[in-house]
């Protein structure tokens, strides 16, 4: 049983000068939360802490790990809050024992190997303090060491969620030491029976084969010696875990089982390693594609060694590993051993961070010298170009940061993305473009009228959603051309009693859409509805000269003249034209027409028909092509609300700016907006107004023009998006 005096005992061999308060205040705080509190096992839960902190002792980690081993469950299991631990430890012990609580608190359900690298990485990403991590690592290995007591769904729970997250974690940070106990107690927990066989057929193994390891471990020593090469030789059975994976791999079942010695041997330096592997190799016949050279060519974790295997007496084979003695600390402790002091936070700029995580542990293998040197804290933001969130299903996505609850949706399905309508992010409505955080749990609402708009191509990062938004898009776009094609030119066949029907059942339109380069149809309807080709044009050509002579029908002027349109009540819904049933029209932006005013259509490229009013200088561009426009007429004015924009010219007098809000009130007219700016003995003043109609809109100029010191009164066209 681990007493608080033996973690003392251990911090002080590597670190004399430790503060040991700190450590004795964090234990009597530990120890009072705690207090009548028992684990599974009916022991007194501070013997967990207790734990914990002692294994990060065996780490060599500092004393602010320590202290947060010794509270890492305060938050979780009693009624101490953040604030408390900050006000009593700092900050730092704080931050630490929370990023540890937050980790905890997402339970993997074992799933395909594609979902565990991702939660993986979603826990990394979540700490900003690699110590989080390795508390959380401790943590686990002293709740995987005790596991036992557990009733069986939740060890089997709990070892699945350690063979396929933390194991790897711990590879991942090269602390092979720690990889290895997790693999075997999750194996044990996992398939008990094939752990037992295992044990008892390597049990067996090795008192038949007598003193088999010594023998081995004598004669390497012997050599040795006689090589004048320094050099220490351990010898043992390989873990369990990785015995039984093999003989998964390679097929065997325990009667073929050998291969389950390996021996180290841990040399002065590097020319050592590969003299001993010289000699390894002269005495014993090495196993073809077994020789692996790890330190010319470090794994992805910095582990370096050289290894092989090779055939002794009686045709045993024995894996040898050798190394240096820094060398066998990485490949121990991994990023433990690498424990530099680091001032502040280090990954703010994304890019350095992780090229400075992975130089530090490079530089450290040409500088180590002084590995007892004590490194104090490593923060850094591991993946912080990634975000890692949740399904309510515990599904875990990837994104890049800054993506939304859109890019989730489409991350999800085609489907759910364009039918999005909102989003829950744990629990809570967010607007669709609140970027997502770490460990955020996102529903997807979804309404059968949804459709994407224009503007959720801005509010995506990832290009799956931004594709689909925009071929979803584009092909409304062509729809709706197609069809306001069809209408135009439906129209204009009308006007000159060409039986435009008539003609399509001829194949009478061929020659047309060859002509044109178009394959079908609705390729020309698609044209025109873009405005790149005029009805006019087409249907000219089937006029007769019978028919020309008559020109236009009375009922076509007619219809061409009084296309109504309603008034809209919201910018983003289409307006109706008369005599167009569903004519895509709107509003143009520039002039925002009032009823009653005069208007003008023109077909735009792909967004339908733009209503102008007459006086509207782009109306009036150059650039306002005859065969595009289309005559409309304001259909029935119900109420409806306008926002027009006014600038006011005045003498800059006092009171003045008082008689013109009172007009205006007087008139029953809303004022949205108003500034002023003066100077010179003049002032102006820009009014954004309510406006019925046109009749609405005279009435208040001529009000405002008629009082004193009004000297012009003007109509302003660059008029801002109605949003009524
Ligand atoms: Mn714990």
């Amino acid at each position: 049983m681990i007493r608080f005096e033996d973690i003392l005992d251990k911090v002080e061999t590597y670190k004399p000068d430790f503060d040991e308060e700190l450590l004795q205040k964090a234990y009597i705080f530990s120890a009072r939360e705690h207090k009548g509190q028992v684990r599974s096992s009916g022991e007194p839960y501070l013997i967990h802490p207790l734990n914990v902190a002692y294994i990060l002792a065996d780490m060599r980690l500092d004393e602010t790990s320590i202290a947060v081993g010794l509270l890492h469950d305060v938050l979780e299991d009693t009624l101490t809050t953040k604030e408390k631990l900050e006000e009593l430890f700092g900050e730092d012990v704080a931050d630490l024992v929370d990023g540890v609580t937050k980790i905890s608190r997402y339970a993997y359900v074992s799933k395909e190997e594609q979902q565990a690298e991702t939660f993986r990485k979603m826990l990394l990403a979540m700490v900003s303090d690699l110590r989080v991590v390795l508390v959380k690592l401790a943590d686990r290995l002293h709740n995987m060491r005790t596991l036992q007591f557990l009733p069986e769904e939740k060890r089997i729970a709990v070892a699945n969620e350690t063979m396929e997250i933390y194991a790897p974690i711990a590879n991942r940070l090269g602390m092979g030491r720690i990889k290895g106990e997790l693999e075997d107690l999750s194996f044990r927990h996992l398939h008990p029976r094939e752990y037992e066989d295992l044990k008892g057929a390597v049990e067996e193994k090795l008192s038949v084969s007598g003193d088999v390891v010594d023998r081995i471990r004598a004669t390497l020593n012997g050599k040795l010696r006689e090589n004048e090469i320094e050099g220490e030789v351990t010898g043992r059975v390989k873990s369990m875990y990785s015995i039984w994976s093999k003989m998964r791999r390679q097929e065997i079942d325990i009667g073929q089982l050998y291969d389950y010695l390996a021996f180290r041997i841990i040399a002065n330096n590097v020319k050592d390693c590969y003299a001993c592997l010289g000699i390894i190799h002269q005495m014993w016949r090495p196993v073809p594609g077994r020789i692996k050279d790890y330190i010319a060519m470090p794994k992805p974790n910095f582990y370096q060694s050289l290894h092989t295997t090779v055939v002794a007496e009686r045709g045993q084979p024995f894996e040898v590993q050798i190394r240096t003695r820094d060398m066998d600390l990485i490949a121990e402790q991994g990023i433990a051993a690498h424990w530099k002091y680091k001032e502040g936070r280090v990954g703010a700029s994304s890019e350095d961070a992780n090229f400075l995580w992975l130089r530090q542990l490079v530089e450290w293998q040409n500088d180590i010298k002084d590995p007892r040197v004590f490194m104090n804290s490593l923060k850094i933001d591991l993946y912080p170009d990634e975000v890692y969130t949740f399904t309510p299903k515990g599904d875990v996505f990837a994104f890049p940061r800054g993506a939304t609850p859109l890019d989730f949706a489409y991350r999800i399905h085609t489907d759910v993305g364009h039918r999005c309508v909102g989003a829950r992010v744990n629990g809570k409505l967010v607007p669709l473009r609140t970027p997502l955080k770490n460990g955020d749990i996102v529903e997807i609402l979804t309404g059968t009228t949804q459709t994407p708009s224009r503007e959720w191509a801005n509010m995506v990062v990832t290009s799956r959603a931004r594709h689909k938004i925009r071929h979803w898009l584009n092909a409304e776009q062509k729809n709706r051309s197609i069809e306001l094609g069809r209408k135009l030119i439906e129209k204009e066949a009308k006007k000159y009693r060409v039986q435009w029907r008539k003609l399509i059942a001829e194949n009478a339109l061929d020659g047309v859409l060859t002509e044109h380069g178009f394959g079908r149809l609705e390729d020309l309807y698609a044209d025109i509805g873009y405005g790149k080709v005029s009805a006019r044009s087409i249907v000219e050509r089937f006029v007769t000269d019978e028919q020309k002579e008559k020109g236009p029908t009375d009922e076509g002027v007619i219809q061409a003249a009084v296309r109504k349109i309603f008034p809209f009540t919201s910018a983003a819904t289409a307006i109706k034209v008369k005599g167009y049933d569903d004519l895509m029209t709107y509003l143009a932006k520039c002039c925002n027409p009032l009823p009653g005013e005069r208007i003008v259509g023109y077909v735009t490229r792909g967004k339908g028909v733009a209503v102008h009013s007459a006086n509207c200088p782009n109306v009036k561009n150059l650039m306002f092509n005859p065969d595009r426009e289309i005559a409309v007429e304001w259909a029935d004015q119900r109420q409806s609300q306008y926002f027009v924009e006014l600038e006011l010219l005045m003498e800059d007098r006092q009171g003045i700016l008082a008689r013109v809000v009172s007009t205006i009130a007087n008139l029953k007219t809303n004022i949205r907006q108003m500034e002023t700016r003066a100077g010179d003995g003049k002032a102006t003043t820009d009014l954004v107004l309510e406006i019925a109609d046109l009749k609405h809109l005279e009435k208040v100029v001529r009000s405002l023009a008629a009082l004193e010191g009004v000297l012009r009164v003007d109509r302003k066209y660059n008029i801002r998006q109605n949003t009524a």
